[in-house]
This record gives C-alpha cells, sequence and structure tokens, in this order.
C-alpha cells in the first residue's frame, strides 16, 4: 500500500460545525492509523463569504479537539497560479474548452429544456467551435467523453457511479480567471499527494466529475471514502436552532474535548461494543470497514453521559488547566490552585454534567461576597429558622477543631435541641448561607472547605439578612 496521505478541506466560511470536525478527526485517525501523513487545507475560493476569522476559528477547534497536522495549513487561493497552469494544460490537450454562452443564455436554454420535460447538462453549443483567447469573455468547460460511466469503488458506499451523459461538460474556470471547486480539490488532491479522500456524503456527487478531471490529466484519482452525515432526532438535519452545531458552542458549553471527540467518532463508526475511546484509541483503531452507510444519530444523551466520564477521570491537575476558564467568567480571574480548591473540584466532578455547572458551584470558594440566589434565599432564610441558625452559629464559632465529623456532631445538637428539626430544615439554608445557592456537595464536607472563618461570618450575614432582609 503506498503511504497514507489524508487530508481536511474546509471552506472557512463560518464556524467549524461538528460534521466538519467529525470528518477532520476521521481523516486524521486514518493517517495516524496508517502512520501517514495529515494535512490541513484551507478551501478559501469563494472570496465572499471566506474570512480570515473563520480560518482561525477552525484551527482553534481542531488544536482544541486535540487534532494535530503535520502539513498546512495550505491556502488554495494562494495556489491560484497552480490551478491556471492545470487548466491552460487541459486547453492546450484540448481536454477543455473555451465556451462564451453567458449564463442569462445557459440560464434560458435550461428553462426551455426543463420546460420540454427534459433534464439539462450543458448542450456542448461551444464544444467544437475551437475557441482561442480572442473569443471575448469566456468560461472554461472540461469536455467530458460522448459516453461511458465514471466509476469508483467508495471505501464506505462501495461500487459508485454516474454516466457521463448526466453530468455534461462543466465549468472548471469562471470568466472572471478563477477556478471552479472541482477542478482546485483535484489539482491540489493531486499535488499534495493525497492517497485517500475522507470526506462527507454530501460529496458523493461531485466524485464522479472530479474522476472526470483526473481522467482528463491522465492521472489515477486517490481512494475515496464518504463518511455519512450525522443527522439529529428523528433523523433530520442538525438544525442551527435547536442542535448546537459548532464546536465552538460545545466548548463553551463545557464540554470537554475528549467526550466530543469520542462522540463524533462513534456516530456512525463502531468497534465492538467499546464506547469509550481515547485519542490514542481513535488514533490506533479507526478504520473505514466499520463506517455505517446510514447516516449517523447524534444523540445529546450519550455525549453527556461521556462528559461525565471524562469529567470524573480526568486527572485532577488537568481538569482544574480545564476549569480555569470557566472560573475565571464566575469570578473574573484565574483561580489560585488551593489544597481545598482540589478538594472541592474533586467533590464537584462526582456530580457536575459540564464545566459551566463545576464552574457555578466552584465559585462559593473563591468569591468573599457570594450573591444570594433570589430564589433559593425566599424558600431558605426564613425568620422561623433563626434561632437555630443562631444556635448553629455559635456552636460552630466555638469549635475547636473543623472537621466533617466534629460540623455533623454540632447539626446534630442544634437538631436536638430545636424539635428534632429534619436534616434538610437546618442543612439548606446553611448551604443557602455558605454558597448563595440551594444545590452544593454535602454539607459537612462543603462546610469543611470553606473553613472556619469564612463559614461562621456567611452564617451570620444569613442571620442579619433574616433579620432585615
Ligand atoms: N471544501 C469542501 C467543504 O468544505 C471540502 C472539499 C473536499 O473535502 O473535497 O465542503
Amino acid at each position: 500500500m503506498p503511504s497514507v496521505r489524508t487530508r481536511f478541506a474546509p471552506s472557512p466560511t463560518g464556524f467549524l460545525h461538528v460534521g466538519s470536525a467529525r470528518t477532520a478527526l476521521c481523516n486524521w485517525a486514518y493517517a495516524r492509523r496508517h502512520a501517514g501523513r495529515f494535512i490541513l487545507r484551507i478551501e478559501d475560493t469563494d472570496r465572499e463569504r471566506s474570512t480570515r476569522e473563520s480560518e482561525a476559528a477552525i484551527v482553534d477547534g481542531l488544536t482544541w479537539l486535540g487534532i494535530d497536522w503535520d502539513e498546512g495549513p495550505v491556502r488554495q487561493s494562494e495556489r491560484r497560479e497552480r490551478h491556471d497552469a492545470v487548466v491552460e494544460e487541459l486547453l492546450k490537450t484540448g481536454a477543455a474548452y473555451r465556451c462564451r454562452c453567458t449564463a442569462e443564455e445557459i440560464e434560458e436554454r435550461k428553462r426551455q429544456t426543463i420546460a420540454a420535460g427534459g433534464k439539462w447538462t450543458y448542450d456542448g453549443r461551444c464544444r467544437d467551435l475551437g475557441l482561442d483567447e480572442s473569443c471575448g469573455p469566456h468560461t472554461v468547460r472540461l469536455r467530458l467523453p460522448e459516453e461511458g460511466r465514471l466509476e469508483w469503488d467508495d471505501l464506505v458506499f462501495g461500487a459508485s457511479g454516474q454516466d457521463v451523459r448526466e453530468i455534461g461538460d462543466r465549468i472548471i474556470r469562471r470568466s472572471d480567471g478563477y477556478p471552479l471547486y472541482h477542478l482546485a480539490v483535484v489539482v491540489d488532491d493531486l499535488d499534495m499527494n493525497i492517497s485517500h479522500v475522507l470526506r462527507g456524503a454530501d460529496h458523493h456527487a461531485n466524485t464522479p466529475f472530479q474522476i472526470a478531471i483526473y481522467r482528463a490529466l491522465d492521472r489515477k484519482p486517490p481512494l475515496f471514502a464518504h463518511v455519512p452525515l450525522i443527522v439529529g432526532a428523528g433523523g433530520k438535519k442538525l438544525s442551527k436552532r435547536s442542535d448546537p452545531v459548532s464546536v465552538q458552542e460545545y466548548r463553551q458549553g463545557g464540554y470537554l474535548p475528549e467526550a466530543l471527540a469520542n462522540w463524533l467518532v462513534r456516530i456512525g463508526w463502531s468497534h465492538g461494543d467499546q464506547e469509550i475511546f481515547s485519542a490514542e484509541e481513535i488514533a490506533s483503531l479507526f478504520d473505514l470497514e466499520s463506517v455505517n452507510r446510514a447516516s449517523g444519530q447524534a444523540d445529546p444523551a450519550k455525549l453527556l453521559s461521556l462528559n461525565l466520564h471524562y469529567i470524573k477521570t480526568l486527572p485532577r491537575t488537568d481538569l482544574i488547566e480545564r476549569l480555569q476558564p470557566f472560573l475565571a467568567a464566575e469570578t473574573g480571574r484565574r483561580a489560585e490552585v488551593t489544597p481545598a480548591l482540589e478538594a472541592l473540584v474533586d467533590l464537584l466532578r462526582e456530580r457536575s454534567r459540564n464545566l459551566v455547572e463545576m464552574a457555578r458551584q466552584a465559585r462559593f470558594l473563591l468569591l468573599d461576597e457570594i450573591p444570594y440566589d433570589a430564589k433559593a434565599a425566599r424558600k431558605h432564610l426564613r425568620r422561623e429558622i433563626e434561632p437555630a441558625l443562631q444556635d448553629l452559629h455559635d456552636r460552630l464559632a466555638g469549635l475547636d477543631a473543623w472537621t466533617a465529623d466534629t460540623l455533623e456532631a454540632a447539626f446534630e445538637e442544634v437538631r436536638a435541641g430545636h424539635g428534632d428539626l429534619p436534616m434538610g430544615k437546618l442543612a439548606q439554608p446553611v448551604r443557602v448561607a455558605i454558597t448563595g445557592t440551594a444545590v452544593s456537595p454535602g454539607i459537612f464536607d462543603t462546610l469543611a472547605l470553606l473553613g472556619q472563618r469564612r463559614a461562621v461570618g456567611r452564617i451570620a450575614e444569613a442571620i442579619h439578612f433574616m433579620r432585615h432582609g
């Protein structure tokens, strides 16, 4: 087998879509598995829609996902002279010809053909005119053979192909001199020695014409593998409105890149019944034989369970590092990594669905002033609990040892002294007092982490709040 060279060729016209990220991941994994090389090529030939911000967002998203490339990013727009040279070569050999039909003329003939019940492909009006450069404004079209099929053995879809008559002589260079996507892709894949083109199934229909270009250049096409698209609930296309569709959105939502990559690689691909794949496993196990032909369903519940898994199992130092931007969003600064923060992260990782939630629940330890959640305060900081809370405050202030055990003993004494107060009736007000919210890890652990001085101070403030609002 020749050495494997794959590429990811995004058009920088927006964010990094999860479907594209999945394509990138497959290309990366395939190259890694076969000790090949993975190339990043930015297909920025659409000058109106391509932006440098989008390119940066794509690079950023890939890097975050742990996808690295061996060559590139190469910008397609910087290879225009080369594309042009190939068009000239095709003109010289007669494999392409100049066409001076205008878009309006084509539109009119197309309309008539369709109105007469036919299917439109270019009707070949300029095909044999032998037009040269002096013909005025013109496009360049590829001359397809009169008959035959353009076929390939797709590594996912199997035997594929299309009759040349259904394709027609398509444009490869526009009248403004810019090459069309099909031409640029083929030239770049050839020049970059791409061995395997792995891309979304939406490109399956583009492949016959691209094969025609390879033939016209008398070059062997690479192998093609079209990966079925990702669909949302009910088999429908992912919609921006109801599903997060960009890698950035998942990142901001507090998903770990390990979870997202694991989720993406498993959509439409399996390896026995294994669900958890580390980056190393993705890179050593991903194969095309086990890619399904059917569209892959994106199941958000699966992503959540993977996120829970990685949040629980990531080494603590890594997890805290990943948490830092989210902590900064809550507190305005990078958190100092103290033993208390480490212990809190260990408690929170057992119960957090994402890093946004985790950071929110870590806020009480990092901030000196914690705002009360209005609803929690209304529900739990009520006057009738004030005597018990005051009693607890005094006992906690007098504790010589501040541990989960001594704290629990103090709570028991207070409950017994106030008519067998149920634990929740005491714990919830304390929770709101020290965290500002009605959710936290176990109350004794939480108090222990916060420390005696801060905890006692916050309970005193809550009592003040109860009295004076
Ligand atoms: N630039 C194309 C896209 O973003 C990909 C072309 C290809 O993979 O061949 O859809």
